[in-house]
């Protein structure tokens, strides 16, 4: 098995850091010639969404993950990389991958709350420790769209088939069940009944 991780900008060491932990193999996505290895799954990190968006499409990265994403490639996004996967970002007509059938509001704790830690639970796997850094949460989500965390009633994690989304970054803790989770529940079980 093998996970690309985008690492064009913000904090992708911690999910290969959080990978390795799992002895799960991955690479770093930078370049058009890095979509040369196949993989089994891919990790979105958080950063700033707007400065991803446009180097996915000035690195000419942005049609060729689509695809795949598309075709049903299990991708796990944090923060910057549920707002990359949600079909509507509040307040402009801009998305992404728009593969998670879902509106999401960017900086949406403001300035006060902007980062805070908490623990709360995660559907399956019971509670987690969270990090939420200027994060984003879910406004709403079509019923297809499973919810696996809320923080103060705000819908906080989500699934949609292969489509895994947090808005605050388990790689920042110890804590690495929710890679567990993208592995085992999701890329592992990829295509399996
Ligand atoms: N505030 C960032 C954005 O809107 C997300 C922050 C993060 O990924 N930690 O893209």
């Amino acid at each position: 098995m093998k996970i690309g991780v985008l690492a064009l900008q913000g904090g992708f060491i911690e999910h290969i850091g959080a990978l390795h932990a799992l002895q799960v193999d991955s690479f770093e996505i930078r370049k058009r010639e890095d979509l040369q290895t196949a993989m089994d799954g891919l990790i979105l990190p958080g950063g700033e969404s707007t400065v991803i968006g446009k180097l996915l499409k000035e690195l000419d990265l942005f049609h060729a993950l689509n695809e795949q994403i598309q075709n049903g490639l299990p991708v796990f996004g944090t923060c910057a990389g549920m707002i990359l996967l949600a079909k509507k970002i509040r307040g402009t007509d801009t998305a992404y991958f728009g593969a998670i059938d879902m509106e999401v509001k960017r900086n949406a704790y403001g300035r006060q709350l902007g980062s805070f830690f908490t623990e709360a639970a995660f559907k399956g796997i019971g509670v987690i420790p969270m990090t939420f850094i200027r994060a984003p949460y879910i406004e709403w989500a079509a019923p297809e769209v499973e919810i696996l965390s809320e923080v103060n009633k705000r819908i906080v994690a989500v699934r949609q088939n292969n489509l895994l989304a947090t808005a605050y970054h388990p790689e920042l803790t110890a804590d690495n069940r929710v890679h567990r989770y993208f592995i085992e529940q999701i890329v592992e079980k990829r295509g399996k009944p």
